[in-house]
Parts: structure tokens; C-alpha cells; sequence
């Protein structure tokens, strides 16, 4: 064994060949991988070996296809097969709010290059004839599904890294990580200690443990999983030699079933209910290729809707019954990605579906680890999603949670109750008593809307307009008419200090930094140009003589933003970065009527002239200190005021005494973003996100290219050069009782033009590789969108995709925002667009004023 590497990878499972292989591709052979026995001596060799692209995040589809598609090059490198079978599959669905969510899912595939078919339970039945059609209302056909041998993939992953030049040395433990002042990485094994520039955490079933060497506790867990094989079925059989074909697999929703050929029988797996965690705590070292003792009863009540809806499989005995672990994070997405607070310590666990995600996995890693970044949209599996509050005890609530849920529908207007609440702020049982229907905002319970007294504080969930539809219309006409109040605590809150701020933030964002006692709205690009970050920043005074900033942006890309400030951050400690979290929480007050309400509560002048609109300042509110901006999300007259949670109470109470005489009403996040809709604002994570430019973005006004040489900055001239080619629009949807959730399909009456792009933009940037192997560079590449069925119908044709959307309550509209080619992005005319919302072709107008306050004249009062 060598005693330096480049990089060290823990763990020969499946992830861990996948990213032994991507990194080997890219360049880097001075790799090793240590594993603790053979390789798959995880959950990888007891795998089922199932494939599919379909994930609930179109990016993570999009890996997901990219994996089914590296198999060929692996065993062409390899010259190991993978026994792969790519027989297609249908997902069944037994009621029509699941055949909704079927052609939800359908319509996205029309921007992302999946070619799925909505089709009868008929046609699925000719296709796997065990099942009983008249079950079903409805099916989706996606061809780009099957099953593999697992460890034949493995080992074909590991012998191509090993032909590129990469190392593997097995039954060696990996038993202590220790870093020294130069970052270098001891990698304390049971054959001796690596140096190593970077490690990588593909310890699978042991990631925490792993996790655990480096301080950090990671937010997975085993479960148990059992699948059954029956013996040889000759309708099986018979359907092989009568057709030549395989049977496909097949997902039943309502059973959390999924079910295929296995040789001339079955294979049926259950995501049961009564799920089981495994190890719950710690996982044994000794833990090898053994399987865990089979429970039938546990799976009983799927296996009695499988049998029903499958009367075929009923009659056929059982051979074995396969109960293996298997690891998940929270959302059942993997964790990849540099972990925050560390240095070169890397993940790619928690991947529940590695014969699915793994090449996905395995190349954004590398590309992130060789270029210094994913070159996708990788925020869905980014091991920056989870906060602190993801702790032992949370993770194992939610995985349960999502485990038996695993084919249920989640609903635009759900929110999961496991686990909570776990993080709430003074304001919870006030906001309880008055009561509102409270949504779980990265970890922090938050006030969603309030229902009419006298009624269950409850959401009915639906993919329709529903019960919170009139008391949101009723706080956003009671807050643009008089004035609101709103909890904002699930904001992200920074303070960034010491000498060289301010040339610091102006090196990270892309607008010119304030004066003290101002506020600007800026963008943060990557070294490719791309959105990573949206804040709104306040020069405070300064504190001891040194600088003082206050930074504002999303509560859920907390980790995700901390890791690039300190990426960025100059080494001698000069400048300092605080995250507040919950140490510092707030509220709104918004609506003409605002200003009045907090003269009330201040002794300070803060009249049009004396505090005017994008201001900051440091003042008392109701006797308790405060941080004031004047600004508000709603578009309006209003403020964000900022104090320590101990104070919140005070305030809140201040306010509430204050705002009677001006009929003040409480209104939650969801008629803050309805508010936000009619002002044509963005939000992160829908609008804007690193797969779009900043002009693509239509963020062009807080672009400054002429200050100093801000990260991205290149990129972005050479964007705004060559014309973007997307651009994020407003519009308004003819819309039934049904609004847009996010990802619709945009249609739009072309003719013969051809108005570029229609897929999705999901790779930027970094070097990428197509499905061929071939290195691809470049960004908005349309990647087989000609192949796929249903982007062209007659005139029409599919040329964008919706960001997020709702009902704009004030104005009285249906609203969407989303991406168009930039040649129609100016185009208003009626007639021109539809959105498909729910199978259905909605006529849409683009809306380029807000349709709320164009002038912007009301905030500004
Ligand atoms: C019953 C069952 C059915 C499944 N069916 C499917 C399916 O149909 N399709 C699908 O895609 N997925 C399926 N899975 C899930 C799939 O098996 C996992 O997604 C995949 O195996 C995860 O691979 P991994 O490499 O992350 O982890 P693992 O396979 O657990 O590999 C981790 C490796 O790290 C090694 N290691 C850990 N710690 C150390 C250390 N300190 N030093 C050295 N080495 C270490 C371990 O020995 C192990 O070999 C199934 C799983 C089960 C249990």
C-alpha cells in the first residue's frame, strides 16, 4: 500500500467505485480506495439491482438518467458485464390523484429529455400480464428502466478505475482520520497511515461512523428492506417465449410495491409501513455478508394489496425472502458534496438507490473535487442541505418517515409532521393560539396562514385550490389595505466584520456594497457565472472601528452559502463571518398603514425623509433593540425588524397593541409569497438557482460589471455579451381551479420557428461528460430533447418550464414564473402561451410590469 495519495476513497461499495472511477476519468490517478473486507461488503451486494430515472428533483432524475446510460462505457472499459437488462417500466397508478402526480411527472420529462408515456392499465397489463388492470385508472411508461447484477457493476466500475491507473487495496479498516496544520489528511488504517490531500466518505452503511472520526454527525440511517424472489412461474415463462420480451418492472403507489422478473420468476419488493431502522445508533464493524432475519409479518399488508393487484404472483411459491440495510438521508436523497467546517473532507453516502444515482453520484463528486465545482445542479443531494437540528434522533423520525412513504404522493400544500416541531421560536404557542397552520422551514416551525377561529388550524392537502385559498386572500387584502404582521425568523442572518469587509462582499457579490445605513439586493455568482446565492445586505456602523455588515438570504442554504464565504474568507482571520440561526429571529409589518404603526413604537424620526425606502438602522422598537430594515418581501410600505429571541415576545405584543386602531392583521409565509408573485419577485431555490446566468435570471439591474473584479464576473460580461439565451418571465395563467406548483411545461404558438434551447439547462461550467463519455463543455447545450416524445404539437411547441407560481390574492390573478427562450421573452401577446397544469393547456400572458405597484411608488413612500 502507498504511503501519499491525492485522494483517499473509504468504502467499495458501489458509490465508492462510481467516484474511484469519475476521478480517475478526470485526470487524477494518484487515487486509492481502502475498503474493510471485499469489495460490497455493504448493502451493495444484497441490492435488487433495480433502475429507474424518476426522482421527485428533476436534477437528481437527470443524474439518475446519466447513470443508466454509463453502464455501457464501464463494461466496455471494464470488460466486465453489468447483466444489464433495460426492459422499461411502468408506475401504476390506482386513484386520479396519483394518475395527477403521474402527469405532473410526465410533463416535466417533456424539458428534461425523459421520454415517459401516460398509457391505459391495459397496455401496461400487455406488458406485465400478472396483474390485475382493473385496479388501475391510469400508468406512465418510462423506457429507461431495468435491473443489473449488483456486484457485477461494482467490480466494473472498480476494474475501470484500476485501467486508469487508480489503486485498491481491501481488507484494510480504515480506523482514525486526523488532519494537520497544512490540511493534510492522516488516514489511519489497519496497514498503515496514507497521507492524503482529500478523503472521501463512501463508507455506506458505516458513513456516520466515518463521519464520527471527523467530528461531524451525519444525518443517515439504516433500514431494514426486504424484497421476495418466487420460484419459476411458467406464465413467465410462457410471456418470454410468446413475445421474446422480458416482463418490465412495475411500481404500485398504493402498496409502496415495486416488482419484476427475476430469472423465470418474480422479485417483489415493499416499503412497508411498519419500517424498521437497523443499527439505529451505531453500526457494527464486524457487520458483513450476511442477511438479516426475514419478518413476514412486518410486510403482510402490502403483500395483501400486491397480491390482489398481482393476482399472479399470489399462486407462485416463495423461494427466499431477502431482508438486507440499506442507508437514506432525511429526503431520501443522497449526501454528497464538501462537507462545511471541514477542509477537502468529502461525502457521497446515503445513497439509497446506488444502481440509480451512483454514476450521477460518483461524477458531480469528481467534477466537484477536480474543477471546484458539481457542474450541475447538485442543491438536491448537497450534504449542505441539513442543519444542526438533523440530529441522531431527528434523522432516524424522518427517514421512518420517508421510508414509508417512499411512493406516496406528497402534496404542493403538505407538510410531514415526523419529527416536529423541532426548532420554534418564542412566537410558536402565541402563533398556536392564534391559530395558524404551522410549515416546517428548514428544521423552524413557521406560520404557513392562520385558519378562521373556530376552525382546525389543518391543511387538506390537494393538488387543487384548497381550504387555505379565502383566509390567505383575506390577510394579503387586510396587509395591502391596512397593515400585516408576519414571523420572519426563517431567514438566513449573517454578520460579517473586520478590516476588509467591504472589498471582501464586493470580491463575493455582484452589486456595488451600501453606505452605512443602507441596504442593496445582490446576486452571487460562481467562477462559471452562475446564480449561487441572492442577499440583501446592510452596512451597520461600525463596531470598535471595524467594519460591520448584515447579510439577509435563504434560511435553507445556510451550510451550503457558509461553506463558500469560508472558502473565500482571506486565511489570517482578518474578516469574520457569524451565522445567527435562531440567535437572532424577527417579524414584518407591511401595508400602507405600516409607518404609523411603528412611529408608535419608536422615538426616533422615521418619516419618508428621515427613513426612506432601503434603509438600515439600529433603533428600539417597543423598548426592546432592534436592527430595521426598510424594506419588505411584500413589495409594499413595510419594514423587517431584527432582535435577539428574547426580545420577540415584547415586540410581537408592542405591535399587536399598536396596529389595533389600524386594523393590523397577522398573515403567514404563504400570503407573503402570494404578495411577492404580484411584484414579479424571485425566489431562491425556484427562480433562481446555479444553473441559470445572472441575466438568464432577469437579475440585470444588480449586475454591476464596472465596479471591481467580482468572482463570476467574466462570465457574466460574456453572458450579457452574447445575450442570454433564457429568461425568467412573469405571467399570468388562465388558470381553473388549479395553480402552477413549479415545473410545468411552457408551450408557446411558434410555427415553424425554432427559438433554441427547449430542455432544461441541468450541467454548467466544469468539465462534464456525456452519456458517450465524451467530455462536453458549455452550458444551456439542449442535451436529446429531438428524441423525446411530446415537445411539438402542431404550432405548438414546448420552449420553458416553470419555476413556482400561486395565486396573486391582491391583484386576483393566477401568476407563474418560470424560463423562456430570451427571443420571446418580451412577447405579451395573448394567444402565444399555454402552461400545462395538471395534463391541461392553460392560456398564459407574459406580464413584464408587476401587476401590483409597476411603479414601485408604494414602497417607496
Ligand atoms: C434488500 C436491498 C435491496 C436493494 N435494492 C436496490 C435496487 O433495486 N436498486 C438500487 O439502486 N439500490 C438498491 N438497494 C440499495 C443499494 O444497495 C445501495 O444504494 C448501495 O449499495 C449503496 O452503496 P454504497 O457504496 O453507498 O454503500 P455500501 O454498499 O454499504 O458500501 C460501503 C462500503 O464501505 C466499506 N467501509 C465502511 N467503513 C469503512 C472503513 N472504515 N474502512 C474501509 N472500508 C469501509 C464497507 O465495507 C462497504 O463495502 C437495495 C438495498 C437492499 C439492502
Amino acid at each position: 500500500m502507498k504511503s501519499h495519495a491525492k485522494a483517499v476513497v473509504i468504502g467499495g461499495g458501489v458509490v465508492g467505485c462510481s467516484v474511484l472511477y469519475h476521478l480517475a476519468k478526470a485526470g487524477w490517478t494518484d487515487i486509492m480506495l481502502i475498503e474493510r473486507s471485499e469489495l460490497t461488503s455493504g448493502s451493495s451486494w444484497h441490492a435488487a439491482g433495480g433502475f429507474h430515472t424518476l426522482n421527485g428533483d428533476p436534477n437528481v432524475a437527470k443524474l439518475q438518467a446519466y447513470t443508466v446510460q454509463l453502464y455501457k462505457e464501464i463494461e466496455e472499459i471494464s470488460g466486465q458485464s453489468c447483466s444489464l437488462h433495460l426492459t422499461g417500466g411502468v408506475m401504476m397508478a390506482d386513484t386520479p390523484e396519483r394518475m395527477d402526480f403521474l402527469r405532473l411527472a410526465h410533463a416535466k420529462g417533456r424539458y428534461l429529455g425523459m421520454d415517459t408515456e401516460l398509457i391505459t392499465p391495459s397496455e401496461a397489463k400487455a406488458m406485465f400480464p400478472l396483474m390485475d388492470e382493473t385496479n388501475f385508472v391510469g400508468a406512465m411508461w418510462d423506457p429507461v428502466e431495468g435491473h443489473l447484477d449488483p456486484s457485477g457493476t461494482t467490480h466494473a466500475y472498480a476494474k475501470a478505475a484500476r485501467k486508469l491507473g487508480a489503486e485498491i487495496v481491501l481488507r484494510n479498516r480504515v480506523v482514525e482520520l486526523t488532519q494537520e496544520v497544512d490540511g493534510t489528511w492522516n488516514v489511519v488504517t489497519e496497514q498503515g497511515t496514507v497521507k492524503a490531500e482529500h478523503v472521501v466518505n463512501c463508507g455506506g452503511l458505516w458513513a456516520r461512523e466515518i463521519g464520527r472520526m471527523v467530528g461531524v454527525e451525519l444525518p443517515v440511517l439504516a433500514m431494514e428492506h426486504m424484497y421476495l424472489l418466487t420460484e419459476p412461474m411458467p406464465e413467465v415463462e410462457e410471456f418470454n417465449k410468446s413475445t421474446g420480451r422480458e416482463m418490465i418492472g412495475v411500481l404500485d403507489f398504493k402498496g409502496e410495491i415495486y416488482t419484476r422478473q427475476e430469472r423465470n420468476g418474480i422479485l417483489l419488493g415493499t416499503y412497508e409501513k411498519a419500517c424498521k431502522p437497523w443499527s439505529p445508533v451505531n453500526t457494527p464493524w464486524d457487520f458483513g455478508h450476511e442477511l438479516l432475519q426475514p419478518d413476514i409479518d412486518r410486510i403482510a399488508p402490502s403483500l395483501e394489496i400486491g397480491f390482489k393487484h398481482f393476482p399472479g404472483i399470489e399462486k407462485a411459491g416463495i423461494k427466499q425472502i431477502i431482508n438486507g440495510p440499506f442507508t437514506f438521508a432525511l429526503d431520501g436523497n443522497p449526501l454528497v458534496g464538501p462537507v462545511q467546517g471541514l477542509t477537502n473532507f468529502w461525502c457521497a453516502c446515503a445513497v439509497m438507490a446506488g444502481f440509480s444515482q451512483g454514476g450521477g453520484v460518483g461524477l458531480a463528486l469528481s467534477n466537484w473535487m477536480v474543477h471546484g465545482d458539481p457542474g450541475f445542479d447538485v442543491w438536491g443531494m448537497d450534504v449542505a442541505r441539513f442543519g444542526e437540528w438533523a440530529t441522531l434522533r431527528y434523522t432516524n423520525a424522518k427517514v421512518r418517515e420517508n421510508y414509508s412513504r417512499r411512493f406516496s404522493i406528497r402534496f404542493p400544500n403538505e407538510e410531514l409532521p415526523a419529527a416536529r416541531p423541532a426548532q420554534t421560536t418564542p412566537l410558536y404557542d402565541t402563533m398556536l393560539a392564534n391559530n395558524a397552520v404551522m410549515g416546517d422551514s428548514w428544521g423552524l416551525e413557521t406560520p404557513l396562514w392562520f385558519a378562521p377561529r373556530g376552525s382546525e388550524p389543518k391543511d387538506v392537502v390537494s393538488f387543487h385550490r384548497s381550504n387555505d385559498f379565502g383566509p390567505i386572500g383575506e390577510e394579503v387584502r387586510a396587509t395591502r389595505e391596512k397593515v400585516g404582521v408576519t414571523e420572519i425568523a426563517n431567514f438566513a442572518k449573517y454578520e460579517v466584520s473586520g478590516p476588509g469587509t467591504e472589498d471582501f462582499l464586493n470580491r463575493l457579490m455582484t452589486n456595488r456594497m451600501p453606505k452605512t445605513g443602507r441596504i442593496v439586493l445582490t446576486p452571487m455568482l460562481n467562477e462559471f457565472g452562475r446564480l449561487i446565492g441572492d442577499f440583501t445586505i446592510a452596512k451597520a456602523s461600525p463596531r470598535g472601528g471595524e467594519e460591520r455588515f448584515m447579510i439577509w438570504g435563504s434560511s435553507a442554504a445556510q451550510k451550503y452559502h457558509m461553506r463558500w464565504f469560508e472558502k473565500h474568507l482571506p486565511k489570517d482571520g482578518s474578516i469574520r463571518i457569524h451565522r445567527f440561526d435562531q440567535t437572532l429571529v424577527g417579524l414584518s409589518i407591511a401595508g400602507p398603514k405600516s409607518r404609523d404603526l411603528l412611529q408608535k413604537l419608536v422615538d426616533v424620526d422615521i418619516s419618508t425623509k428621515a427613513f426612506r425606502f432601503m434603509d438600515f438602522r439600529e433603533m428600539a422598537v417597543g423598548g426592546a433593540p432592534c436592527m430595521v430594515n426598510r424594506i419588505t418581501y411584500t413589495g409594499d410600505l413595510g419594514y423587517e425588524i431584527w432582535m435577539a429571541p428574547a426580545y420577540q415576545r415584547l415586540v410581537y405584543k408592542a405591535i399587536k397593541e399598536a396596529g389595533e386602531e389600524f386594523g393590523l392583521v397577522d398573515f403567514g409565509m404563504r400570503a407573503l409569497l402570494s404578495m411577492r408573485l404580484e411584484k414579479n419577485f424571485p425566489t431562491w431555490f425556484r427562480e433562481l438557482r446555479p444553473i441559470y446566468g445572472p441575466f438568464e435570471g432577469s437579475m440585470d439591474r444588480f449586475i454591476k460589471l464596472e465596479k471591481n473584479d467580482f468572482i463570476g464576473r467574466e462570465a457574466a460580461a460574456k453572458e450579457r455579451a452574447e445575450g442570454p439565451k433564457l429568461r425568467r418571465v412573469s405571467f399570468i395563467v388562465d388558470a381553473a381551479d388549479a395553480d402552477v406548483m413549479g415545473d410545468e411545461p411552457i408551450w408557446a404558438k411558434v410555427g415553424g420557428k425554432d427559438y433554441g434551447t427547449v430542455e432544461k439547462p441541468h450541467g454548467y461550467g466544469a468539465p462534464r461528460f456525456d452519456a458517450g463519455g465524451k467530455e462536453v463543455r458549455g452550458s444551456n447545450a439542449a442535451e436529446g430533447a429531438s428524441a423525446v416524445r411530446g415537445i411539438v404539437d402542431g404550432d405548438w411547441r414546448v420552449v420553458g418550464w416553470i419555476t413556482s407560481g400561486g395565486y396573486a390574492h391582491y391583484v386576483e390573478k393566477s401568476m407563474a414564473q418560470g424560463y423562456v427562450p430570451a427571443a420571446l421573452a418580451e412577447n405579451e401577446s395573448a394567444g402565444l402561451f399555454e402552461i400545462e397544469i395538471l395534463g391541461h393547456r392553460r392560456p398564459a400572458r407574459i406580464n413584464v410590469e408587476p401587476p401590483f405597484d409597476p411603479s414601485g411608488e408604494k414602497m417607496r413612500t
